[in-house]
């Protein structure tokens, strides 16, 4: 059972830790165990809804694995201790190496106040500009691409946009999965009012379910098409000449560029391997529609050009004046809750604070503000620059917080052994156990997590909300701005004796509004003297709100007013994007990687939810038909995906909705969850040369089956530690996990060796088959006895026996026995009948394996909805009418909808 806590019982408005959408969630916590979770009506992000992993966050909370006390090399330690030891390092560093031997790595999970804390201690106090944010590995090129094209890192868009465009073109974002409310948002201007959805990306994805046009265009030539469509425009007398007049330079430069770059259709067709029609379509379609919204993510920023990528959307929004108007204009969607507040306080290494620069001027004025003794005189090192100058030795203390870059950085067995060389290896968290925690952290600060934390974010549309704790910190928790405010004030600074969230959110406001009088974009002056009142009460409002004014600005551009020296908007001439990658014979693939719908980031939080583990259970790698035939993979067999950097053992997983010639794997997997799965490793990570952003989209990589003798599963009660060259993946199940397995070794060799990790016990069963190669091992254990509810002195309910481990081996995938044990684990004792199903490795009546979940909130399976689908069920709703799949929070409807479209075009097969 997991802990319980003291808990307040009022419903707290707060915000969603996931996604940059920002919904608003109210949690009413309960006595009895996991918060009740609902979506917040008034909040303007959402109005209610929740997707399947914000539905589930009240299964995330539990105190398993949680930190809770200051740890100094693997030791418990005091506070005292944590942060005396922190607080020598970082001066002895900064005393033999200078500031410049100190960097700080954040995350887009930190709230605004820990951001602005940790980044005025650096680059005010420390005198580092070593300052960077996980935020640069997902939107880094949006922030480029804005700063170049507006002279200022501004969303001009609003999320009402989307339910009054008449064309909405999403280009590299799989919004069905990553950003499930406003893609249900998109969905209902769909229906309701007719909006276009164009689909631009190389995988047919769930968002390719709801679009009207699918562009499956080549990996990175999206800027050949954006070039192409600007050419069109000057060419049929579409581009807004008043606007590009009055208000942007360099329109001449760029469209020269875009036609060296996409000089008529045939070219563009034959660069981005595009059908000419459907180019001629989205063309058409974005030069007839005014109000058309331009919505980018992941597959646009991640990539070795995404900067151009940006400029290339953006500069055919500027051409045609299609900005900051209602339903029109460019939309970057940001991954992570609050990559948007970290931009906002200069999170990013190559801002400074309050969405000012480096300028001479700027630092001063930071400097004054602040009252700082030791400004960073420049612009410091990016994500992957900081760790490799961490492998080269100029770094030599590093404070993490929050995030666990030694799974998700690119070359991630490289940048764990980078870790190893540092003095001094800081690393706040709320858990115990992370790859980054375990990569030899010399002190670990146990963190307040989600429903323990007061402060701000930021979400995709500028909007700014408050997220409302909830729940007690465990044990010694703090949040991280205490974090850094007790190693500032232990190093003798100055600035740093906060109350609470509240002050800090005051300062941060006023510096937005310090000497600003309309020439930075980012103004939160109407709210720099707010009281605490005021701040616990804050409703989402967007920026900028400027002192004075009755209410905030919605948004920009629409009239010009840029934040270049000369107000102006600049078209940008992009480079020529020459292909992101190119393979050979050694590595003949590139690798994709990205998300799927349940989970996020490397699962540390929605790993705890066995609702979320069963929709995608184990990672993999999805391969077009033609290239699993070229490497002989199977479906559902096991392949390694090499690259010169590391490799993954992954499932394999045949899709036709993949071109050829490409791999697609998502990126969640880690040590903490499995062996042998973490992708990251595989990833080049060739840089952006504008923004630093790494390219998570294009590695080459070699595929190549492996061999398997065994496959099994364990599910256990207890976290079991098993062999580093085993190819495995932990999954969350009610009471306990379960571990899927497959290996080179045959059964009978292998359950030799899994058997002894279940520890001796005189209850086990071992049941062997050797002819068949099936090999099982069952142990149950009397239930231990509890109090009954009503107390009654003496009286104690009587124990049964319940299910402790099983380990089931056989040379063959056998998951159709997984389910239905697991349930078996979560009973509170065994019957007859299932003791007896267990120890002769045969499901009960009604325990068959269904296949995945796809509707994780009813557990509805992909076989009962397919059933259906045969039955008559012949649309969506027509599903959800007969298994409610899809009624709640609509995340699977995409995917309901491509098991209807796949059975339509199933032939009958002959009697
Ligand atoms: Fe959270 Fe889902 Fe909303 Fe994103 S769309 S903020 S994950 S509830």
């Amino acid at each position: 059972m997991t802990a319980i806590r003291d808990r307040a019982t009022a419903t707290v408005a707060t915000t969603c830790p996931y996604c940059g959408v920002g919904c608003g969630v109210d949690v009413t916590p309960s006595a009895a165990g996991e918060p009740r979770i609902a979506g917040t009506l008034s909040h303007p992000a959402n109005f209610g809804r929740l997707c399947v992993k914000g539905s589930a966050l009240g299964e995330t909370v539990s105190l398993d694995g949680r930190l809770l006390h200051p740890m100094i090399h693997g030791q418990r330690a005091t506070w005292n201790q944590a942060v005396g030891f922190i607080a020598d390092g970082l001066q002895r560093t900064i005393n033999r190496y200078g500031p410049d031997s100190v960097a700080l790595y954040l995350s887009g999970q930190l709230l605004t106040e820990d951001y602005y804390i940790a980044n005025k201690f650096a680059k005010g106090f420390l005198g580092t500009g070593h300052v960077d944010t996980n935020s640069r590995l997902c939107m880094a090129s949006s922030v480029a691409g804005h700063r170049r094209a507006f002279g200022s890192d501004t969303v001009p868009q609003t999320y009402e946009d989307l339910d009054t465009a008449d064309l909405i073109v999403l280009v590299g974002s799989n919004a069905a999965w990553c950003h499930p409310i406003l893609y249900q948002r998109m969905q209902k201007a769909l229906e309701t009012r007719g909006t276009r959805i164009v689909n631009i990306d190389p995988r047919r994805t769930a968002t390719s379910e709801g679009a009207d046009l699918q562009l499956s265009v080549r990996p990175g030539m999206d800027s050949v098409l954006f070039s192409h469509l600007l050419v069109e425009i000057a060419n049929r007398g579409a581009a807004n000449g008043a606007y590009l007049a009055t208000h942007t330079e360099g329109f001449d430069a760029a469209i020269a560029r875009a036609r060296e770059i996409a000089p008529d259709l045939a070219t563009t067709a034959a660069r981005t391997g595009l059908d000419p029609a459907d180019i001629a379509t989205f063309v058409h379609l974005f030069i007839t529609t005014q109000r058309t919204v331009t919505c980018y993510s992941q597959g646009v920023n991640q990539s070795a050009q995404g900067t151009d990528k940006v400029n290339a959307i953006l500069n055919c929004h500027l051409a045609t004046g299609r900005i900051g108007k209602p339903g029109c204009g460019p939309l970057s969607l940001t991954g992570q809750p609050n990559a948007m507040g970290g931009r906002e306080v200069g999170g990013l290494a190559n801002m400074l604070a309050a969405h000012m620069g480096y300028s001479p001027a700027e630092i001063d004025r930071v400097r004054r503000f602040w009252n700082a003794p030791r400004m960073a005189t420049g612009e410091g090192l990016k994500a992957v620059q900081m760790f490799d100058a961490t492998a080269s030795g100029r770094i030599k203390a590093l404070w993490v917080m929050h995030t666990n870059p030694a799974v998700t950085l690119p070359r991630a067995d490289a940048m764990r052994r980078a870790l190893a060389k540092l003095d001094l290896f800081v690393v706040s968290e709320a858990l115990t156990q992370t790859d980054t925690t375990l990569a030899g952290a010399h002190v670990l600060l146990p963190a307040s997590a989600w429903g323990e934390k007061d402060g701000t974010v930021t979400n995709s549309e500028r909007r700014i909300s408050r997220q409302r704790a909830f729940l007690p910190p465990p044990g010694e928790c703090k949040p991280d701005w205490k974090h850094v405010a007790l190693v500032a004030r232990r190093m003798g600074f100055t600035g740093f004796d906060y109350a609470g969230p509240a002050d800090i959110w005051r300062e941060h406001a006023a510096l937005t509004a310090f000497e600003n009088n309309g020439a930075r974009d980012f103004d939160l002056g109407a709210m720099a003297d707010v009281t605490d009142t005021a701040y616990a009460t804050m409703q989402p409002f967007l920026w900028p709100w400027r002192a004075g004014e009755p209410a905030p600005r919605e948004r920009f551009f629409a009239d010009g007013g840029f934040f270049t020296p000369n107000r102006r908007g600049r078209l940008i001439a992009i480079a020529d994007p020459a292909l992101a990658t190119t393979v050979d014979d050694r590595y003949p693939l590139v690798l994709n990687t990205g998300r799927v719908r349940d989970h996020w980031h490397t699962m540390t939080r929605t790993g705890k939810s066995a609702r979320l583990a069963r929709h995608v259970a184990e990672p993999y790698v999805q391969v077009n038909p033609n290239d699993a035939t070229r490497f002989g993979l199977v479906d559902g067999g096991l392949a390694r995906i090499d690259s010169p950097h590391g490799s993954a053992t992954l499932r394999v997983a045949i899709d036709i909705g993949l071109p050829s010639g490409m791999a697609f794997a998502p990126f969640h997997w880690s040590d903490a969850t499995g062996g042998l799965v973490r992708v990251d490793s595989v990833v080049e990570g060739t840089t952006d040369p504008v923004s630093g952003q790494p390219e998570a989209k294009a590695t080459p990589v070699a595929i190549t089956p492996i061999r398997i003798a065994s496959e099994g599963f364990i599910v256990t009660r207890q976290r079991l530690t098993l062999p580093s060259w085993l190819q495995h993946v932990r999954i969350r199940v009610p009471e306990g996990e379960a571990i899927t397995f497959g290996s080179h070794h045959d059964p009978e060799r292998l359950f030799g060796l899994l058997a002894n990790l279940l520890g001796a016990r005189s209850n086990r069963r071992h049941l062997a088959d050797p002819a068949e190669g099936r090999y099982r091992s069952v142990t149950f254990a009397a239930v231990p006895a509890i109090a009954p509810a009503i107390e009654q002195p003496g009286v104690t309910e009587q124990p049964g026996e319940r299910l402790e481990t099983a380990l089931f081996i056989a040379p063959t995938r056998e998951l159709n026995a997984l389910d239905w044990i697991a349930e078996a684990l979560a009973l509170p004792s065994l019957d007859a009948g299932m003791r007896k199903a267990l120890l002769a490795g045969r499901a009960p009546a009604g325990g068959q394996n269904a296949g995945p979940v796809i509707c994780s909130c009813f557990g509805v399976r992909e076989a009962t909805i397919r059933d259906a689908i045969t039955a008559g069920a012949s649309d969506v709703d027509a599903v959800g009418a007969c298994l409610k799949a899809g009624t709640n929070c609509g995340s699977c409807r995409p995917e309901i909808a491509r098991l209807i479209r796949a059975n339509a075009s199933t032939p009958i097969a002959a009697e």
